[in-house]
């Protein structure tokens, strides 16, 4: 079916007025420092998260109201601003009482449960790093992660714990403090750890936030790149004017709104909009620890009235999969925004939330790095479907292309395809990646710093994304190092060498490929193949382990021996090979 190019922007009658509608004027008047003023600062100079996402509220008209509501089978748990303020308190003095010293980090390991959330705010509290990390990975990218971030306390499930940091405690000599979310309560202790809720039992409700400024270090999120072990993003607590803003102008959130972010915390979308946003907005967020299920997704918007959905297109690929009469059995006239992030969203997929759900989608774009979103689509404009939208104000964001000595050049004209770049400066920018200086500095061009993506701006100032410049892999909303995948495929006895791919699926954006050469004395079958399968999922957990493995006589490596990712992909797609000249062509 044709469809036009523009989606108008839609009021209902019965919607809030967007907070954003003057696309020029706002962008205009706007500055970072009168944005700053609009967040309440330590009560004695400072500036801290948690105190602008929970205690400015506990103390005021927000008090009673519900912070998080966390959904169960039967009954769901509610968190009121004021319960949320006395209970990262306690958690904040746990660690104060641990001798946890201002600036190290605190990780988190969980499901979608309570402790989680009060975890990451009580650690900023306590001045310390809060490092939420993805609860489906498996030993190995937990293990690398915890070391490259020099863990010094990790709050984690027994459950977890038993099945995933045995195996790795005795690589973590400088993990001091191990808090276990128990089974039961008043079971034997474990020896080792120490028991979370007794811990906050003790602890006193009283706390003042330690007197941290805006550039201390605030939140590790770790990502990954083509090459090397991941990096560790560096926020800083100055990134709460970044999440205040695009809250506000890019999620439109208004004070009765009922918030559902489905992404987990141990990604960044799941911290900075799962947690942080919707609080400083004095809104109520719905948590959801059970997996997705297109009905019960439908029930959830419907039965919880959520008024501002921030999804993913893999869950939005995937509602439509399951078919428009699903949700016709639901009806959803609180909702009156939809957003979604993480990977390219067609313009079938815009088109679906408006006809089903009465609703386009709205794309936007942005990146770990960046801390917050930076490109929208929001409700106070027309929608290009297909494109991410435009910069929030504050964001400068261009397309530039290499000049031929090398030098960043930006490319002024509209229509031409480069790397997506953003004018240093914007709050909840990464201050660097951890120990890796040198890597955080060639993400930079004087004062641009440049994404990693291709995109392409139109005459109108809306991106578009083209696609990534590197290897890596975003697979349902998450990001894949290639190399980290490689690494545990080399550690099967079986495995000489490994190359891993993307590969385009219609649901997920891309399945994860690995094709392998074999040491002599294996040979290949489809036992070997199932092994080798098994093995990766065991070390990598579900999201990063391939899906796919190919055994190849031998991987196609530069003359410098580095993997050609890029010609296995093309290949496997049947693309044309393209510039083969570095091609190593044997001995
Ligand atoms: P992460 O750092 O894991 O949040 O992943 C960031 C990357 O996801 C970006 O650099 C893009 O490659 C991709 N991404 C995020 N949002 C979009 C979007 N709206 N359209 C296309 N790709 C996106």
């Amino acid at each position: 079916m044709s469809r036009p190019p523009i989606i108008r922007k839609q009021i209902r009658p019965n919607q809030q007025t967007p907070n954003w509608s003057d696309y020029d004027g706002l962008r205009a008047t706007f500055s970072w420092s009168s944005a700053r003023r609009e967040l309440t600062g330590l009560p004695h100079g400072g500036l801290n998260i948690a105190y602008e996402a929970v205690d400015r509220h506990a103390t005021g008209a927000n008090r009673d109201k519900v912070a998080f509501r966390f959904l169960g089978d039967e009954h769901s748990h509610e968190i009121t601003f004021s319960q949320l303020s006395l209970l990262t308190n306690r958690f904040a003095n746990t660690l104060r009482a641990l001798g946890v010293q201002q600036g190290e980090r605190v990780f988190i390991l969980a499901d979608r449960i309570p402790e989680l959330y009060v975890a990451v705010l009580g650690t900023l509290k306590n001045g310390n790093v809060a490092c939420p990390l993805f609860s489906a990975f498996g030993s190995s990218p937990i293990a690398t992660r915890l070391s490259i971030g020099d863990a010094c306390v990790l709050v984690t499930t027994e459950g977890l714990y038993r099945r995933k940091i045995i195996p790795i405690r005795a690589m973590l000599p400088g993990l001091h403090h191990l808090l276990l979310v128990r089974d039961d309560a008043g079971a034997q202790p474990i020896a080792g750890t120490e028991d979370l809720a007794q811990l906050l039992r003790t602890a006193s409700d009283q706390f003042d936030i330690v007197h941290t400024v805006p550039e201390d270090l605030a939140l590790l999120h770790f990502t990954s790149g083509t090459t090397g072990t991941p990096k560790g993003a560096m926020h800083v607590h100055d990134a709460v004017v970044t999440h205040w803003v695009s809250g506000k102008y890019a999620l439109d959130l208004h004070p009765d709104d009922i918030f559902w972010c489905t992404a987990d915390p141990g990604w960044v979308t799941g911290t900075s909009y799962g947690i942080i946003a919707p609080l400083l907005h004095g809104v109520t967020s719905i948590i959801d620890a059970a997996d997705f299920d297109a009905d019960r997704w439908y029930s959830i918007l419907e039965s919880q009235q959520v008024s501002v959905w921030y999804t993913a297109p893999t869950a939005i690929r995937m509602l439509m999969k399951a078919g428009a009469a699903v949700a016709h059995k639901h009806s959803f006239p609180d909702l009156r925004f939809i957003a979604s992030v993480g990977e390219p969203l067609n313009p079938e997929a815009v088109w679906w939330g408006k006809e089903v759900l009465g609703l386009p989608i709205h794309d936007n774009w942005w990146q770990t790095e960046t801390g917050g979103i930076m490109i929208a689509n929001t409700p106070g404009f027309d929608i290009k479907p297909g494109s991410m939208g435009r910069p929030l104000p504050g964001v400068d964001a261009c397309i530039t292309r290499r000049a031929p000595g090398g030098k960043i050049e930006i490319v002024s004209q509209p229509g031409i395809d480069g790397e997506l770049a953003l004018q240093r400066g914007w709050p909840g920018m990464m201050r660097g990646y951890l120990n890796n200086e040198e890597r955080y500095r060639q993400c930079f061009s004087d004062d641009l710093y440049l994404t990693g993506d291709l995109a392409r701006r139109d005459a109108d100032g809306y991106f578009w994304f083209v696609g990534r410049s590197d290897d890596v892999i975003k697979s349902a909303g998450h990001l894949i190092g290639p190399f980290e995948v490689e690494n545990a495929l080399i550690e099967h006895r079986a495995v000489a060498e490994a190359g891993v791919i993307g590969k385009p699926d219609p649901t997920i954006g891309e399945v994860v490929k690995a094709f392998v050469s074999l040491r002599a004395g294996f040979t290949d079958s489809e036992q070997l193949r199932k092994d080798l399968l098994g093995h990766a999922r065991s070390r990598l957990g579900a999201v990063m382990a391939p899906k796919e493995i190919e055994v190849v006589a031998s991987l196609p490596r530069t003359r410098s021996g580095k993997i050609m990712r890029r010609l296995l992909k093309a290949r496997e797609l049947g693309l044309p090979e393209g510039d083969l000249s570095t091609l190593e062509t044997g001995p």
